[in-house]
């Protein structure tokens, strides 16, 4: 087994920003003319998302929406209390959506729809620097 790891840094504006991460994810895999494995794409934290859709216009809002229904911007949290930092929202959108997705790589190229796109979500209330990690696992 080898496991190569890369990374890139993402800036985001936060509030539910969604960023095609696709070509960059590509990137770091195809660099490597790796033929069959299994990628790794992770982000450390617990106020964004790494997930899949389809990244055009009218989802790009319908997401968003979705979330706003189901977890509030402005609803009380728990969390609140507990460090004032007003992102309650944030970490419970980041939980339902998880932190990872795992992708096959089949004969060089990675398992996905021609419409699906890898997306990084910050949730967060503030612009964030976020570090994207790769691994791939061979
Ligand atoms: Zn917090």
């Amino acid at each position: 087994m080898t496991v190569y790891n890369e990374h890139f840094l993402i800036n985001t504006r936060g509030f539910t920003d969604i960023i095609d991460i696709t070509q960059k994810v590509k990137s770091a895999v195809y660099q490597h003319n790796i033929k069959n494995g299994n990628v790794v794409v992770a982000l450390p934290g617990s106020t964004a998302s790494i997930t899949t859709i389809e990244y055009e216009p009218g989802l790009l809002k319908d997401l968003p929406d979705v979330l706003n229904e189901i977890v509030p911007m402005d609803k009380m949290y728990h969390h609140d209390d507990t460090w004032h930092d007003g992102n309650g929202y944030a970490h419970v959108r980041a939980a339902l959506l998880g932190s990872s997705i795992s992708v096959p790589l089949i004969d060089g190229a990675l398992l996905l729809g021609t419409w699906q796109q890898i997306v990084l979500i910050d949730f967060d209330n503030k612009p964030r620097s976020r570090n994207v990690y790769v691994q791939i696992i061979t």
